[in-house]
């Protein structure tokens, strides 16, 4: 079934992503004030929102990436967070900023934190282009949030659903 006839409906345009993507990018410019900032992608969802994150941040920026087990196919959690490939490079010493596509549980990124701070980084931060504060089941800091959207699953910048829209250039709502 092709993308016009699934049934979506647009959260956040791409326009809107744009903008305030540029706006973390520049809020991190100014923290970061010229440091090399480390930027550590959670694989897969968050490959579009790094891409742009990036490129929007005037700092020197390296990156590096991790990918971990989430959901599996479909909506629901099959099995515990895992790490399925490591990052290539050591953390220690770098300011490193973790890079999420949403939070919704907040499993995901309390698993990952404790795991990148027994690495010594100089200061570790997380940024989520998106985050599902209702749905929250531990309580986890989030420094740069792109946007907070209602309980829906969504999909497109990133975002699957079975592995497929992630091309979408604006996030929809699927139901
Ligand atoms: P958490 O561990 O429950 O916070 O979930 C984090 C991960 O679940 C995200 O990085 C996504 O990969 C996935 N996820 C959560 N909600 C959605 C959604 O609405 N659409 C697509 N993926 C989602
Ligand atoms: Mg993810």
């Amino acid at each position: 079934m092709g993308v016009t006839t699934m049934p979506f409906e647009v959260c956040i345009s791409q326009k809107q992503i744009a903008t305030r993507v540029c706006e973390l990018g520049k809020q991190i410019s100014s923290d970061y004030n010229g440091k090399v900032v480390h930027l550590v992608c959670v694989l897969k969802g968050a490959y579009t929102f790094l891409a742009d994150l990036a490129r929007s941040i005037d700092s020197p920026v390296t990156v590096d990436f991790l990918a971990v087990s989430s959901y599996g196919r479909g909506k629901t959690r099959s099995e515990g967070v895992r790490v399925t490939k490591d990052l290539d490079l050591l953390l220690e010493g770098k300011d490193v900023i973790v890079v999420e596509d949403i939070v919704d549980s907040g499993m995901t990124l309390s698993f990952l934190l404790p795991l990148l701070q027994s690495r010594h980084p100089a200061s570790l931060k997380t940024a989520a282009l998106l985050s599902k504060r209702s749905r929250r089941q531990v309580e986890v800091k989030i420094d740069y949030i792109g946007f907070e959207v209602p309980d829906r699953f969504v999909v497109g910048y990133g975002l699957d659903y079975d592995q497929e829209y992630r091309q979408l250039s604006y996030v929809a709502a699927m139901d």
